[in-house]
């Protein structure tokens, strides 16, 4: 999660290098744009507040520079500043937006800018919601939405190594990365989420497609797949951190939660301590436990813990694993 001194940073010390470039002269983008997109995009223009929709749309889907078509901002982090014009207050990735110091009008501003084809986007400022404080102050008319089907699931449930090569397998699930969520701080660190003070659980984010695979069959492997009835142990595993926690983003999926708990509590004489919570934030963890079980498969926890759980897992629901890996008879 970026926050406003990493914004200073970049000014400073220069932007994070983009993963592609577009570059067009004037002359090529003014017979692609309309005049209005140009006038913003191009020439640094500022559309007339209130002057679009898109600041009340709050769908899931994603944003896209008009331009070239990178996408900037995805809708869970939009939010209603009510200033008129459309404000997030993260971008999908560190590198999708380049950041200068704008001295025009007499301030001293932050400009967004498209970090591929260099479009003019809207400022930025250290007024935005918290943890992240940013407010990405957009114009409407340098984004385009892009409509996805994809949602996301937030689940704890033990060490994130393994639900994360549990949930890999299935069909209709895109990508999985392992995180930390439900607690008091941003971007917290392994070491801190360990030591059990920031109140952090190991979370994976599953994204799927719900045409593939529902919420529903979701909880279900969720709930299967580690012990619903031990508060913060799953085996070797013990501390709040590894707490069995559902992260719900609406009232549906809290209702539908509610619903497999109790369907599941039927199968345990013990109680179910799965804690349901309204999702906030997700924090990806550092680049080396992502994708750890794949990366590392001959460690010993790999061979010890993962590997004879992957294996129950294919058997109990081999009709819902990736099409790579289903039995050809
Ligand atoms: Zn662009």
């Amino acid at each position: 999660m970026l926050k406003w001194i990493d914004i200073v940073k970049f000014i400073n010390n220069g932007n994070p290098v983009p993963d592609r470039r577009v570059e067009k002269t004037d002359a090529q983008w003014v017979l692609l744009l309309e005049p209005e997109q140009f006038r913003v995009t191009r020439k640094k223009g500022t559309e007339r507040a209130f002057s679009s929709e898109m600041c009340s749309y709050f769908e899931p889907g994603k944003y896209a520079c008009i331009c070239c078509g990178t996408l900037l901002f995805d809708s869970a982090q939009k939010f209603e500043s009510g200033t008129g014009w459309p404000s997030f207050t993260q971008p999908v990735k560190q590198n999708a937006v380049a950041y200068h110091k704008d001295i025009s009008f007499g301030n001293v501003r932050v400009e967004a800018l498209c970090a591929t084809c260099d479009a003019h986007l809207g400022h930025v400022f250290p007024d935005g919601p918290q943890p992240g404080g940013l407010r990405y102050c957009m114009n409407a008319v340098a984004l385009k939405k892009v409509e996805s089907t994809e949602r996301k699931a937030t689940f704890g449930g033990g060490c994130f190594w393994c639900t994360e090569a549990i949930f890999k397998l299935l069909k209709g699930v895109v990508a999985v990365e392992s995180g930390y969520s439900g607690g008091k701080i941003a971007n917290p660190t392994y070491k801190e989420v360990g030591s059990g003070k920031t109140g952090h659980a190991e979370v994976i984010e599953v994204t799927y497609n719900p045409a593939e695979i529902s919420y529903d069959e979701l909880l279900r492997v969720h709930l299967s797949t580690h012990n619903p009835t031990v508060l913060n142990d799953q085996g070797t595993e013990i501390g709040t951190q590894y707490r069995s926690i559902i992260f719900y983003r609406s009232e549906e999926e809290k209702a539908m939660a509610l619903k497999i708990l109790d369907d599941v509590q039927q199968l345990y004489n013990q109680l179910v301590v799965t804690q349901l919570e309204p999702f906030e934030y997700f924090y990806k963890a550092e680049d080396y436990h992502q994708d750890y079980f794949n990366k590392n498969p001959d460690a010993g926890y790999c061979q010890a813990m993962i590997v004879p759980k992957l294996e129950g897992f294919k058997e109990l629901y081999k009709d819902k694993l990736q099409p790579n890996l289903q039995a050809n008879d």
